[in-house]
Formats: C-alpha cells, sequence, structure tokens
C-alpha cells in the first residue's frame, strides 16, 4: 500500500475503532485520491480529505416501541450528517438487525461522493436503525418508525436534510415517518423522498436505482462496441433495486438468470421474463415470503445459503448488500467470461473482488457511480416538491437516463488511464471528490 495511505488510514482507524466498514469505504476512496490530492496542494493544505472523513454531525438515540404484545422494545436510531458543503444533507434509512455506526458513516461518506456526481445539489447523510422489519405486523412497523420519527424531525428538513429509503425501507414506511413528521411539524414539504405517488413522491423513484444501474452498464458496454441485448445477467437480490434492474435488464433484449436473498439464490437458465418477474415482485413486495418459493413455482434450481456468482453469467449486478461478492467469487466470475459488473447495492464488492475486476481490465462500475440514479431521481422529487409541480414518467426517466450519461462521462473524465483502459472507481472518486472540494474551500474553515 501507498505509505501516504497507510499513515492516513492509521489515522483513520484510531479515531474510528471497531468500524470496519468505514475503514473501507475510506480506504478505496484514499487510494484513488491522494495521488489526486498530492497533485493539486490546494486540497490537501485545506485537509479536504481528513475534513471529509468526519461527520459534520452524528446523532445516535433511543427508539422505544410497544410491539403488538404489548412488551416494551428498544431499538438504536442514527442519522449521519456528513457534508453539506454542496447541499442539503440527503441519503436513505436502513432499517437492518445489522445496522450499526460504522455500516452507516460508510454509507454516509460514500452518499457524499455520489450525490456529487449526480450533478444536482445535494450533500451527503444516512440513517437508520438495529431494527428488523421482517416478521413485524404493520402496526409494530407503524409504532416503530412514529417512535423514531419523534426524535429524527428535529434535526431533518427540507433544506436541512432529506432522508429516503433504503434496505427495509420502502413506500409503507416512508409513509409512517412522513406522517409523523408533518403531525409534529404542522408542516407538509417534501421533507422525505421515495414519497406515493398521491402525496409528493415523483414518478420512477421505486424504480430509479435498478433502472440507472442497467443504464451505467449499458454505457460502460457501449465503450467497447457491446450492450446488454443478447447478454445473460446474474443479478443478487430480489428488492427494490434488484427487482427494477431485472425489468431494465429485459427491455434492453438481455436474459436475467438469477436472483437472490439472504437465504440463497435461484438459477432459471430460460430466463426470468417479465411474466415471472411479476410473480416475484408480488411475492417480495406484498406477500414478503422468501425467493425459494420461485424455485418450487417454476421448477428451476435454488441454491440454498449460496451467492449467484458461481454461475456463468456476461454481466453481473450485485444487487443486494455490501460485501457479496468475495476476491474468489470475483475470479469466477472473470474465469466464467463476465466482462462487465455494475454495482447495484453499496460496496457489494470486497477491495480483493475490486482488485480482481480491475486486473482483469473489465468493465467494473463502482457502486457510487452505477447506484445513484436513485439519489438523482430523490433529488428530482424535490425540485418537483419545491416547484408543487409533477412531472411525467417520460420526463422523469429521460432525465434519469440523462445524468446516468453525465456521471459515466464524468468517470471517464477523471478515470482513463495513459493506456486507455477507464479505471471507473478512480474516476467516480476524483470526479465527486473535486466538486465538493472546491465548494468546501470556497466556504472557508467550517
Ligand atoms: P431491499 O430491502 O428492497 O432489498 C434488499 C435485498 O437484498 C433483499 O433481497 C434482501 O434479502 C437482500 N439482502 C439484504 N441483506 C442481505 C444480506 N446481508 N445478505 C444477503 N442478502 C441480503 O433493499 P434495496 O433493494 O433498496 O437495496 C439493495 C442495495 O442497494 C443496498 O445495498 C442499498 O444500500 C443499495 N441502494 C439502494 C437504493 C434504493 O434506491 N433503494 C439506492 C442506492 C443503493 P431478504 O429479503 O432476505 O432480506
Amino acid at each position: 500500500m501507498d505509505p501516504r495511505v497507510s499513515q492516513f488510514m492509521a489515522m483513520i482507524k484510531s479515531r474510528n475503532p471497531g468500524e470496519n466498514e468505514f475503514h473501507q469505504a475510506v480506504q478505496e476512496v484514499a487510494e484513488s485520491l491522494i495521488p489526486f490530492i498530492e497533485e493539486n496542494p490546494r486540497y490537501k493544505q485545506a485537509k479536504i480529505l481528513e475534513r471529509m472523513a468526519e461527520p459534520e454531525r452524528t446523532i445516535i438515540f433511543r427508539v422505544p416501541w410497544l410491539d403488538d404484545k404489548g412488551d416494551v422494545q428498544i431499538n438504536r436510531g442514527f442519522r449521519i450528517e456528513m457534508n453539506s458543503a454542496i447541499g442539503p444533507y440527503k441519503g436513505g434509512l436502513r432499517l437492518h438487525p445489522t445496522v450499526n455506526l460504522g455500516i452507516l458513516k460508510f454509507l454516509a461518506f460514500e452518499q457524499v461522493l455520489k450525490n456529487s456526481l449526480t450533478t444536482l445539489p445535494m450533500g451527503g447523510g444516512k440513517g437508520g436503525s438495529d431494527f428488523d422489519p421482517k416478521g413485524k405486523s404493520d402496526n409494530e412497523v407503524m409504532r416503530f418508525c412514529q417512535s423514531f420519527m419523534t426524535e429524527l424531525f428535529r434535526h431533518i428538513g427540507p433544506d436541512t436534510d432529506v432522508p429516503a429509503g433504503d434496505i427495509g425501507v420502502g413506500g409503507r414506511e416512508i409513509g409512517y415517518l412522513f406522517g409523523q413528521y408533518k403531525r409534529l411539524k404542522n408542516e407538509f414539504t417534501g421533507v422525505l423522498t421515495g414519497k406515493g405517488i398521491e402525496w409528493g413522491g415523483s414518478l420512477i423513484r421505486p424504480e430509479a436505482t435498478g433502472y440507472g444501474v442497467t443504464y451505467f452498464a449499458q454505457e460502460m458496454l457501449e465503450t467497447r462496441g457491446e450492450g446488454i441485448k443478447g447478454k445473460t445477467v446474474s443479478i443478487s437480490g430480489s428488492g427494490n433495486v434488484a427487482q427494477y434492474a431485472a425489468e431494465k435488464v429485459t427491455e434492453y433484449g438481455g436474459k436475467v438468470i438469477t436472483m437472490s436473498d439472504s437465504n440463497g439464490f435461484i438459477y432459471d437458465p430460460k430466463g426470468i421474463n417479465s411474466e415471472k418477474l411479476n410473480c416475484i415482485m408480488d411475492l417480495k413486495n406484498i406477500k414478503r415470503g422468501r425467493i425459494k418459493e420461485y424455485a418450487e413455482k417454476y421448477g428451476c434450481e435454488y441454491f440454498e445459503g449460496k451467492r449467484p456468482w458461481i454461475v456463468k453469467c456476461d454481466i453481473a449486478l450485485p444487487n443486494a448488500t455490501q460485501n457479496e461478492i468475495s476476491e474468489e467469487e470475483a475470479k469466477l466470475l472473470v474465469k466464467n467470461g463476465c466482462i462487465c459488473v455494475s454495482e447495484g447495492a453499496n460496496m457489494p464488492s470486497t477491495p480483493e473482488a475490486v482488485e480482481v475486476f480491475l486486473n482483469a481490465r473489465i468493465l467494473f462500475g463502482p457502486g457510487k457511480a452505477s447506484n445513484a440514479g436513485g439519489v438523482a431521481t430523490s433529488g428530482l422529487e424535490m425540485t418537483q416538491n419545491s416547484m408543487r409541480l409533477p412531472w411525467s414518467r417520460e420526463e422523469v426517466d429521460e432525465r434519469l437516463h440523462i445524468i446516468m450519461k453525465n456521471i459515466h462521462k464524468i468517470c471517464v473524465k477523471y478515470g482513463t488511464k495513459e493506456n486507455g483502459f477507464i479505471n471507473y472507481v478512480d474516476g467516480a472518486n476524483i470526479g465527486g471528490f473535486v466538486k465538493v472540494a472546491n465548494a468546501m474551500i470556497a466556504q472557508g474553515v467550517v
């Protein structure tokens, strides 16, 4: 490792002990940025990277609620307000038992660069709780959300901090959170994104991350004269991002052969077409069942406790969670002929896996670029809320598509090496950094 990166990381680790995912995310960015910062001393003098790795504000709070039996339950709530140099804090809320401070700081740190890449005026933040919505009744989820917002409301606002959904937070949860915010503040504003279409939401927001990740894959493929049409595509996850990525891939003429959940994956070599995808949407969004049931219904293979990367594919879209592609799995993907990985999830590839992809010179789109379509469309929702004017499906989708093309251009600008190889990791890190860094310098030491 570059000694300047090791020295920087030693400082980060001693200030943030035990926050492994945060260390991982910062290190990946530092590896791209430190050589760039050395060439641009004004960023070094202003200690921009050191400042960006320290949240502007961290809020941790108790979330007590009553379950259906009348027993008191206690969870921990978080909001990391990471950076507001280019706009109000913006980033999702995650409800999952694995949530802790280190995971949310990693996500908030990534979010700052991602939001900058979207070209929209949004700072970065992230939040959530170790509450597990799985197996809870609607009433329990509602009571939890109301309690969570009863503290969070004093820290957020349409010009301050605008949360959205993430793992475990979909339309139902955003509704309960918004209802409680409105009641406490007596204000109907665009304080959350991912809202229902009847009450301030944007068309295409549910589809945006999955569509965006597919648009980004298509852009990357086009740099090599290729496209999604006719390719086999392995997808992990079966939640929001995975579902709409599968929809868009199919629309482009690609064949989706896998999807998964935290228990295992299904392998359908005939392809998960739109009719079968509708069944997955119904299974996951309405019945809240397990992906295994798909294999039973359509008579295909199901691999319990396994991830999809063992199957041969041309394109991989990891759309479930962080660190879901290991070094061995990355090697297997490359060996099996995979030419493109576009990350829908945040940091789904381990650092070792990323190295395998870069060394193999395949097309690798890191999440902060390839999955930025979700937050970009949240930004478009904020714009529509401010204008009090909704846009049509086509208008939002077209803007989303343009934004993904622009993000790709920024990556090409900052990530193209002398030999012509586009390192999208460097491209996204440096491209996202420059705008935030310049704003921070302009605003002084704050
Ligand atoms: P959902 O909750 O809708 O779906 C998550 C999916 O991943 C589910 O299939 C879930 O399976 C699976 N999963 C969750 N945790 C694990 C785990 N530890 N191991 C294996 N599988 C797991 O979330 P989203 O689709 O919204 O988010 C997926 C990823 O995309 C996350 O990394 C998120 O941060 C990222 N992302 C999401 C955006 C959005 O707009 N929604 C925007 C940008 C990034 P199960 O059903 O068993 O829990």
